[in-house]
């Protein structure tokens, strides 16, 4: 085998894991079967002993999967992944490969819905407690951290208002505690931001987002060590939410245009989000690439990107909000993001709509907040659509105008 290391991220997006057959194939074939045969009943007995290492069963591993994982793990600089039917199901499986009873979660307050309820309605069933913390306050974290503290979990730039946390100093702070860092590096993917070399333990994915890319599978993967991968990977071939070969084709085709990807969201996001603060309507956009993002130079510290996720406020509220996203055209009304089409949101009646009015406003989602992932369109097409939200929503900030004047 190569060693990955040695390759540009370029190259190991298109080459790593790939194992060629008999068939001496270019692509990557898609083996669609649930069970391996062997020729002898001896064979059988060594394969399943574990004496000859191979595939079994693809609960347990499956060659589509495996060329996935790999080239997952070359890409994010870890020593192992192990895929999982969606991102919520590698959340879950490491959280229960790696906690008991009385153990403690540390998170950061602005999470992925499911996430949240994961933690706060399941895991807490079971004795795993979660506390929060402010995600870009480190003193937050400290407070937040307790002797039963076992896993700080974030996320970096959280979604939608795009805060930034200190990855190295999260990590030195979990291991002074003897936790471990976990970061959901779905915003950023492998492309933008490497949690391991910046000193996390585990990094998961929701390969559903950037590193499908078009918007058509469910997947997740968990990265990291040896050691604590193949307590993961146990858990995950013993409880079953394992990723299904045609998705792992589709994830690992999407790596091999991860980059080019990630490059042009990027670009478009910054001159979306410029011109963005520079409208008269809205009172604050949030991208972590603007010079006046409050975390903008840890972003360049430890970012080689801003992503593709804007977000900004009208001054109108929920009707300006709602009136900006109906008016638009060409972007897509959901709260998916990753997506080769942009995508439009109001995290307030959509992805927070069940957060009370008190527990929003603490989390920082005004009423008048719309968040955009920007796909692959032309920024200037977008733009113009973004000009027809503004054009809808400016009677509404008018009438505020008014009633306060
Ligand atoms: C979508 C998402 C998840 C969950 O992933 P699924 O594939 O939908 O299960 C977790 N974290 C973040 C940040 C996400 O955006």
């Amino acid at each position: 085998m190569f060693d990955w290391d040695a390759f540009d991220f370029e190259t190991r997006a298109v080459r790593a894991g790939q194992q060629r057959s008999n068939e001496q194939e270019q692509g990557e074939p898609i083996f669609t079967t649930s069970s391996f045969v062997y020729e002898t009943a001896a064979e059988a007995a060594a394969r399943f002993s574990g004496e000859l290492p191979g595939n079994i069963y693809s609960r347990f591993t499956n060659p589509t999967v495996r060329t996935f994982e790999r080239r997952l793990a070359a890409l994010e600089g870890g020593e192992r992944c192990v895929a999982t039917a969606s991102g919520m199901a590698a959340i879950l499986s490491l959280c229960l490969a790696l906690l008991r009873a009385g153990d403690g979660i540390v998170a950061s307050r602005s999470l992925f819905g499911s996430t949240h309820l994961l933690f706060d309605r399941y895991l807490a069933r079971f004795g795993i407690t979660t506390r929060y913390a402010a995600l870009a306050d480190l003193d937050s974290w400290r407070e937040a951290i307790g002797p039963t503290t076992r896993l700080l979990f974030l996320e970096s730039p959280s979604n939608p208002l795009l805060e930034v946390a200190d990855i190295p100093a999260l990590a030195e702070l979990a291991h002074r505690h003897g936790a471990l860092l976990v970061v959901d590096n779905c915003v950023m993917t492998p492309a933008l931001q490497r949690p391991l070399a910046l000193g996390a333990d585990l990094v998961v994915h929701s390969a559903t987002k950037y590193i499908d890319g078009q918007g058509r599978c469910l997947g997740g993967a968990v990265v990291g060590r040896e050691e604590l991968m193949e307590e993961i990977y146990s858990f995950m071939r013993t409880a079953g939410p394992t990723m299904s070969p045609f998705n792992a084709w589709v994830f690992t085709k999407g790596l091999e245009t991860l980059s080019l990807r990630m490059r042009a969201h990027c670009e478009s996001a910054l001159l979306i989000a410029r011109w963005l603060s520079e409208q008269p309507e809205v009172a604050r956009s949030y991208y972590p690439g603007l010079a006046d993002h409050p975390q903008h130079r840890l972003a360049v510290r430890q970012q080689s990107g801003f992503g593709g996720l804007v977000s900004f406020e009208l001054a109108g509220g929920r009707e300006a909000a709602w009136a900006f996203i109906d008016a638009t055209q060409l972007l897509s009304i959901t709260a998916n993001l990753g997506d080769t089409k942009s995508t439009i949101t109001h995290p307030a009646t959509t992805t927070h709509g069940r957060l009370s009015p008190q527990d929003r406003a603490a989390a920082g989602i005004g009423d008048g907040l719309v968040r955009i992932s920007v796909g692959l369109e032309s920024a200037t097409d977008l733009i113009a659509d973004l000009e027809r939200g503004l054009l809808a929503c400016r009677p509404y900030l008018e009438e505020r105008g008014d009633k306060s004047g």
